[in-house]
């Protein structure tokens, strides 16, 4: 089976046979134009048809939507945007859309329509280029780790660790909640449950990804986490894909080093592989997109204190929602005046207060930081979240225990420190805010197939 894709950089003078469905119908009297596209590129296939050579009652059921089987020669074409097109010898109908119930006209339909046909969507220009490139950016993020001798860990997506801080989780249970087993003190007893313990769907592969990066050196996850957050926002999803690499040896600028690296390894990439789809996305949704990614790739990043970031906040005199000081989380508006206004490029942010960070950050010698850091980005704010990790038994524990944290479920994470413990580092690029950035797309729902979102999850 040969593809449009394939066909259309074909030279003309031979028989072809193309399957899609059609976008479009047109003509006149005497021939009828078809658009056909089949998902491998954006770019549909003229389909030109004498009518004269076929029935009235088959070219009736030829509408949009409807998926066709065509022969014939591929010629030349005339008209303009095309370099060649397909003469109909022979047409099969494979299936009729019927034009009355078929969602999907030539009008162009609002992102919330859409969404409301998750199942039809892909058929249009957009979500067809916004899926081709998922998928680019997924097969360069495994080409960026393979080529430097990553390894790919696969980490459970059931965890029995309740502690890892990175949001709220998703109960997995197989009790009867109208019946839920409960011990004397009316507790419930969870050595009834599947995994005789409390379950959840894991909000980040990351502490057994240092169990990975302790042993085998460099290793990447890459896979479905799960957030029961409320956040009904434009870059939440209560499923996404995360990337998280972990690595034996790196101290916080090798990290940044690695997460800049990165992240213009995949632009680029979407550059050089994704043209077409850019090209139409740069068009239809955002037409400064394709600038946006050259200068993210010739553009050094800036690299700035979490305190340095403060400062230059406060003196900005700019009106926020969120008021600034010291020790305060930095909100997205925050974090896009940096990006945006004051620097114009993408910048990674370091030594965060210890306070607004999770428990594993290695901390600094002042006693008030840690080395997490922070890549926030034009559009979207942050897209990585990463950090050197503590790597001394002592200071971990301590930290443990002012955080009061319920380390039971933790003996394996904290054996790493315990037992050949090295100076490490990681990250977690959301896979989803990577491809915001990528299509110029503004809401993460319409950068994965079918969103789960709160009182959201139909397909
Ligand atoms: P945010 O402050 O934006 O909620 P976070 O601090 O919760 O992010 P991390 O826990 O550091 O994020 O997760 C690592 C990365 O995963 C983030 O940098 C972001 O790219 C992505 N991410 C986090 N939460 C979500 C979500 N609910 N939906 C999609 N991507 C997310
Ligand atoms: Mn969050």
């Amino acid at each position: 089976m040969k593809r449009i894709k394939a066909i259309l950089s074909e030279k003309p003078g031979h028989d072809v046979v193309v399957k899609g469905w059609v976008r479009t119908k047109r003509g006149n009297k005497n021939v009828a134009f078809i658009a056909l596209n089949d998902g491998s590129t954006i770019n549909n296939i003229q389909v030109v048809c004498d009518l004269a050579k076929f029935d009235e009652e088959l070219m009736k059921q030829i509408t949009t939507g409807a998926c066709l089987s065509v022969k014939g020669p591929l010629v030349e074409s005339i008209g303009s945007g095309q370099a060649v097109e397909v003469q109909a010898a022979e047409i099969e109908v494979l299936g009729t859309a019927d034009p009355d119930s078929y969602p999907l006209q030539k009008k162009g339909h609002s992102m919330e329509f859409l969404r409301e046909i998750a199942h039809l969507r892909p058929r249009t220009n957009t979500f067809g280029a916004v899926l081709r490139i998922r998928h680019a950016m997924a097969f360069a993020i495994h080409k960026f780790f393979n080529d430097k001798g990553f390894v790919y860990l696969h980490t459970p997506l059931i965890t029995g660790s309740d502690c890892e801080g990175a949001g709220e989780m998703f109960q997995v249970t197989t009790m009867d909640l109208n019946d839920i087993p409960r011990k004397e003190d009316g507790s419930i007893d969870f050595e009834k449950d599947f995994f005789g313990r409390q379950t959840a769907l894991t909000v980040s592969g990351q502490l057994e990804g240092e169990l990975g990066a302790t042993a085998l050196g460099e290793i990447y996850t890459f896979g479905p986490t799960f957030r029961a957050e409320n956040s009904n926002t434009p870059r939440h999803l209560a499923e996404f894909w995360m990337v998280e690499p972990e690595m034996a040896f790196y101290e916080v600028d090798d990290l940044m080093d690695l997460e800049e690296e990165f992240i213009k390894y995949l632009v680029q990439y979407a550059l050089d592989n994704c043209r077409d789809d850019l090209a139409f996305l740069n068009k239809m949704i955002d037409p400064e997109l394709i600038d946006r990614l050259k200068s993210v790739i010739s553009t050094e990043f800036v690299r700035l204190t979490y305190t340095e970031a403060i400062d230059i906040l406060e003196k900005s005199g700019q009106k926020f929602e969120f008021p600034i000081y010291w020790g305060v989380d930095l909100q997205s508006e925050h974090e896009r005046y940096l990006v945006e206004k004051h620097f114009g490029k993408p910048v990674i942010l370091t030594d965060y207060p210890k306070d607004i960070k999770a428990f594993y950050m290695k901390q600094n010698d002042d006693g008030k930081t840690v080395r997490g850091t922070d890549v926030l980005f034009p559009k979207i704010g942050e897209i990585i979240g990463g950090s050197e990790r503590e790597s001394s038994l002592e200071k971990l524990e301590r930290r443990i225990e002012e955080l009061k944290m319920d380390t039971t479920n933790l003996w394996w994470y904290i054996d790493t420190r315990r037992f050949g413990t090295c100076p490490h580092s990681g990250f977690g690029l959301g896979f989803e805010r990577l491809l915001l950035f990528v299509t110029g797309m503004s809401n993460i729902r319409d950068v994965i197939p079918f969103p789960r979102t709160p009182k959201s999850a139909e397909f």
